[in-house]
Order: C-alpha cells, then sequence, then structure tokens
C-alpha cells in the first residue's frame, strides 16, 4: 500500500529517511516496521518565525517496495542520419536544444567555442594564480557554459511548471540528485554540475549527435530569399574556426537550420549580428556589486537564532527588493556558503559572481546586489548601448583592481558612509581584494540607489548592514544588454529565417532552468520548420 502525507515538522525530524519513519510511527500511527521506504516529494523551511519548521510532503510505502521511478524518463532515438541542426553554444540553452531535437528525431551538431567542461576547469584555477583570463575559457565559456560553473541554483520565476519540471528531470536522468524534484529552491552545486554536463553531452554523441569543443562560431552562412515580393534573408549555416591541439586555427563549416544560444557574453557574436544587419535592440539589465557577508552571520539573522544553523539546516538564503528613485533595487543570485568567483571574459576587465558547492559550507554567504538600469538611463545610441556600458564599467574597475583580477572592495558600512576603508575583512575572492571607494567611482545612479536599498536593507534585517561585509565590484552580467529579436510564436529570428537566438544571451532566458526551457522550445520550432516531430 502507498499513502501520502502532508507533515509539519522540526528540522531534527526532517534530517532522513529514518527520522521522518520515527515523526510518522508517533504522530500518525504507522507501524515502524510496515513502512518499508519513504520518499520525500516536496521540501520546504519555514524559517519566517522563531521556530523553524520543514514542510514536507512524503510518499510511504506500506508492506510494499518502490516501483515506481524517482524521475520521468526521456527516450533518446538514434539520429546519426537525420536532418542536421546546428546549435551554437554548449550553455543550458544549446544543451537541452541538443537534447529535445535528439528527442524529436533531429541531429544536432553543437559548436562551443571553449573547452569541455574538464579542461576548463584548470583555466579557472589559473586565473587566481596568473591574475589572467583566457578568452575562450573561463566562467562563462566552455562547456556547459556559464551553467557549469555556477550555483546549480534551479529556481526559476517561470509559470511554465511543464517545462520546469522536464528540466529538473532531464537534470536527475544525467545523475542530478533527485532532491531538486523535491526541494522548493533545488540547488545541484558547482561541485556537481560538470559530471551532469557531461553525461548530457554523452546522451548527445551516443545518439548520434555531434559536440565540437574549442570552435567558435565566426560568421552566419546566409542567402537572400523572396518573400511576397521583397527580399528577405535565410540562413543556412555557420562559418566557424576551429583551434586544434597544437594551437592550429581551421577554417570550418556546418550546415543546417541554427539555434543561437551563445549566452549574454559573447559580445563578439553581438557586434558581428549588429554589422551584418540581424535586428537586435537594447534591452534593461540591472548591474552593482557583490556582497559577501560571513555565512554564520547570515544563519544567525535568518534563523533568529545566535547559534546560527544547527545541526540540521543548510546554510541560509535571503532575498531583498525595493524601489529606489523609480528603479528597483534587489539582491540576486544569492548563494549562501558559497564563493565569490572573478567571471570576467576577456582582458581588461573585472566582473564578480557567486557559486555555492552542493554542501553549501564555505565560511561566506554572498549575492549580487544591483540596481535596474533601463535603456533610457544610458547615454548613447544602437542596439549596443547597454553593452558599451557594461564594458566601461567592468575596465575602470579592472583600473581600479591595479589592473590585474585584484577587486575593488569596501567595507558595507564605509560604502554607506563614503568612506575608504582601512583594511577588508576575510573573503573567498581568490584573487584577492583591494580597498577602493566604490562609493566614489562607481556611476552616481548606481551607488546612490545602492547605498539606499542598503539602508531600507539594514532595517527590514538586523545585523545584516555591517562593517564585516564586503561590498565588491562589480557585478555586470545579470543578464543580457540585448535583445535578438524573434518571432514570439515560431522563435524565428524577425529578418533572418532558419535563425532561432536562445537562451539567456539572446534575451529570452535569465537562468539555467529558464534557458533549457527555452532551449527546449527553439528546438521544437526547428523541427515544426523542417515538417519533422
Ligand atoms: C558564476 C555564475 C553563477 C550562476 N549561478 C546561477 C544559478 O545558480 N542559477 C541559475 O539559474 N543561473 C545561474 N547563473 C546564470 C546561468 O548560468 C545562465 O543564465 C545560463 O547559463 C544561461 O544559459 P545559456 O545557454 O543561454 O548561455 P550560457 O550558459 O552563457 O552558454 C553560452 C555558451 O555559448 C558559447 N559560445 C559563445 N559564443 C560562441 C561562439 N561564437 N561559438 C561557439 N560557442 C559560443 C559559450 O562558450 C557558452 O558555453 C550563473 C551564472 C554565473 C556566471
Amino acid at each position: 500500500m502507498i499513502q501520502e502525507y502532508t507533515i509539519r515538522v522540526h528540522p531534527h525530524q526532517a534530517a532522513n529517511e529514518a527520522t521522518i519513519k520515527d515523526y510518522l510511527a508517533h504522530e500518525e500511527g504507522l507501524e515502524m516496521k510496515s513502512m518499508t521506504h519513504v520518499r520525500v516529494l516536496k521540501r520546504s523551511i519555514d524559517a519566517r518565525q522563531r521556530t523553524i519548521f520543514v514542510n514536507l510532503k512524503v510518499r510511504v510505502y506500506i508492506n510494499e517496495e518502490p516501483t515506481d521511478d524517482e524521475y520521468v524518463k526521456t527516450e533518446y532515438r538514434d539520429v546519426s542520419s537525420a536532418p542536421q541542426v546546428v546549435v551554437v553554444g554548449a550553455g543550458p540553452g544549446g544543451l537541452f536544444a541538443a537534447l529535445r531535437l535528439i528527442e524529436l528525431g533531429l541531429k544536432p551538431v553543437v559548436l562551443e567555442r571553449g573547452k569541455d567542461v574538464h579542461e576548463r576547469k584548470k583555466d579557472l584555477a589559473l586565473i587566481a594564480r596568473t591574475q589572467q583570463v583566457d578568452e575562450e575559457s573561463n566562467y562563462c565559456f566552455g562547456e556547459g557554459g556559464a551553467g557549469a560553473y555556477s550555483d546549480g541554483k534551479l529556481y526559476t520565476r517561470s509559470k511554465k511548471r511543464g517545462s520546469v519540471e522536464k528540466i529538473l528531470n532531464v537534470f536527475c536522468q544525467h545523475g542530478a540528485s533527485t532532491n531538486i524534484l523535491a526541494d522548493a529552491h533545488p540547488h545541484i552545486g558547482t561541485d556537481k554540475l560538470p559530471r551532469v554536463i557531461e553525461n548530457m553531452r554523452n546522451t548527445i554523441i551516443q545518439c548520434g549527435g555531434e559536440v565540437h569543443f574549442q570552435t567558435k562560431m565566426v560568421a552566419l552562412n546566409l542567402r537572400p530569399v523572396m518573400e511576397g515580393g521583397e527580399t528577405d534573408r535565410e540562413v543556412v549555416g555557420v562559418k566557424a574556426v576551429h583551434t586544434t591541439v597544437n594551437g592550429e586555427r581551421e577554417e570550418r563549416e556546418f550546415h543546417g537550420p541554427v539555434i543561437l544560444a551563445t549566452g549574454h557574453s559573447a559580445r563578439d557574436v553581438y557586434r558581428y549580428l549588429t554589422d551584418a544587419g540581424v535586428f537586435l535592440e537594447a534591452k534593461a539589465l540591472a548591474v552593482g556589486v557583490r556582497l559577501e557577508h560571513p555565512a554564520h552571520l547570515i544563519d544567525q539573522i535568518q534563523y533568529h537564532n545566535k547559534e546560527g544553523r544547527g545541526a540540521y539546516l543548510p546554510a541560509a538564503e535571503y532575498g531583498f527588493v525595493t524601489q529606489v528613485e523609480g528603479r528597483g533595487v534587489y539582491s540576486f543570485c544569492m548563494c549562501p556558503g558559497g564563493f565569490v568567483i572573478p567571471a570576467a571574459t576577456g582582458p581588461e576587465q573585472i566582473v564578480v559572481n557567486g557559486m555555492s558547492p552542493s554542501n553549501r559550507g564555505t565560511r561566506w554567504s554572498n549575492s549580487g546586489m544591483v540596481v535596474e538600469l533601463r535603456p533610457e538611463d544610458v547615454q548613447g545610441e544602437g542596439p549596443l548601448k547597454m553593452m558599451r556600458f557594461q564594458e566601461e564599467l567592468e575596465r575602470v574597475c579592472w583600473q581600479q583592481g591595479n589592473r590585474k583580477q585584484t577587486a575593488p572592495a569596501q567595507r558595507m558600512t564605509d560604502f554607506v558612509n563614503g568612506k575608504l576603508s582601512a583594511d577588508l575583512p576575510d573573503s573567498s575572492y581568490a584573487p584577492g581584494l583591494l580597498a577602493s571607494p566604490l562609493h566614489f567611482w562607481l556611476p552616481e545612479m548606481i551607488t546612490t540607489r545602492l547605498r539606499q536599498g542598503f539602508k531600507k536593507f539594514g532595517s527590514m534585517s538586523r545585523g545584516f548592514m555591517t562593517s564585516n561585509a564586503t561590498v565588491i565590484g562589480v557585478e555586470t552580467r545579470t543578464s543580457s544588454p540585448v535583445r535578438i529579436l524573434r518571432d514570439k510564436d515560431s522563435l524565428e529570428h524577425v529578418n533572418v529565417k532558419g535563425l532561432f537566438p536562445c537562451g539567456e544571451g539572446a534575451g529570452y532566458a535569465g537562468g539555467i532552468v529558464s534557458a533549457g526551457v527555452d532551449g527546449e522550445r527553439c528546438a521544437e520550432q526547428v523541427a515544426r520548420l523542417l515538417g519533422i516531430g
């Protein structure tokens, strides 16, 4: 027999299967011996009051073993001789597009400018050691995209429940813990993501798809087409440059419709598209700093306990949002028990971001603290003006950071009070920090709003505003600075047929799950175009 229960328990009672069984035996009168297995279907922490509760929905198998699968398995077919589709970019958008193409009976040919997910790791380690960023292999470029060495938080504001669940199930099929199906705030962790991404790549290859690393798309192959008396253009493939193991560069061409999933940091792609007359527009984004606190302090505040989180609760999360002078100021990509990382993709840039391992066990908790920026807030013209603003801010930050990857930083209270910090708290940021008056050199429209925002968050949460927290510059890659224009139903580009702008870089996603959902949708629309599926 199978029975389901919705229960509200103390953290120690939710710790594992044995403690949940114990609770069910005592509170629901179930016989201990008869409970063969308990599966957690939903789990969330309610930390709003002084007493913390864990809400659980559990399925109890009584006198029988589970025979149902823990996740929904997707069937992938052999597509080795199917029509091919070029997928540019192996981030979540590109990988989920490729897997969905296979499901639908099409052969994906994935091009990725960076290295495979394991080789890439070595280049990440070099950033702190050499203070240099490899332009093709870094925290944003390489297999898995910005999603690989990310936090791996899998919650999304997307309302498409079915599509979100599909993405989570595909992750489980490729090795992610099934906890992500139960947790209200699912999280894989940067230590576990590479293996999952590698398994996704293996599925693509085993089914007859192709994955080409160190292969950068440099141009679209476009040809004119006549439509209703007007000349339009159609993409029939891409031109790419492959870097061999000896460092030689070879030109290559790949044929087929194109899913363009190159992420928010491929500025060369945006420049190429603009020059080629492929329509884009400037898009709003958010810009600011990373704020790093001691994890124990955030645990004390969020769990209302001076002892912190104790043995049974995870590192605590927070989320803040307010409006200052007509613009949103909010926390972004909060990483409990995580690291602040150097996420630049080229020379003369400092960009910070955050990630955490699966155990969220470091001594720090950080988040982006950003201010909404609309195209009308920024001077200049044209579709690339927000991107130029980002670039300039990253360059100024690099200059302030001693022209290395050492990031300029300030104590939170000094930033608010307009004072240079005499020294800085211990930080997780591996390339190192340098005391700098961020309040002085950040654009005023950002500084003023951030300072007011911090004061507000400090008044909402006692202890949050502290000299033990560090403001680190600058957080600029919160989303794409442009939108590559596409039809809202066919997802095809508005002036280039056969081109499907996809994921975060195209301006249609804002995280791992939403990029994955968009990848699947683009694959479906390509199949429709080709009359397949
Ligand atoms: C440090 C960090 C932490 C993050 N944490 C989270 C998180 O916890 N949760 C969350 O939901 N999101 C997180 N994000 C954001 C998330 O990673 C992105 O939203 C997501 O990866 C976007 O997916 P994408 O496929 O659209 O683009 P990307 O992941 O950016 O992938 C684009 C890919 O295209 C490749 N590419 C670019 N140009 C070319 C070219 N010319 N030719 C061939 N290949 C090319 C790039 O190398 C890259 O691999 C984080 C991002 C960072 C940087």
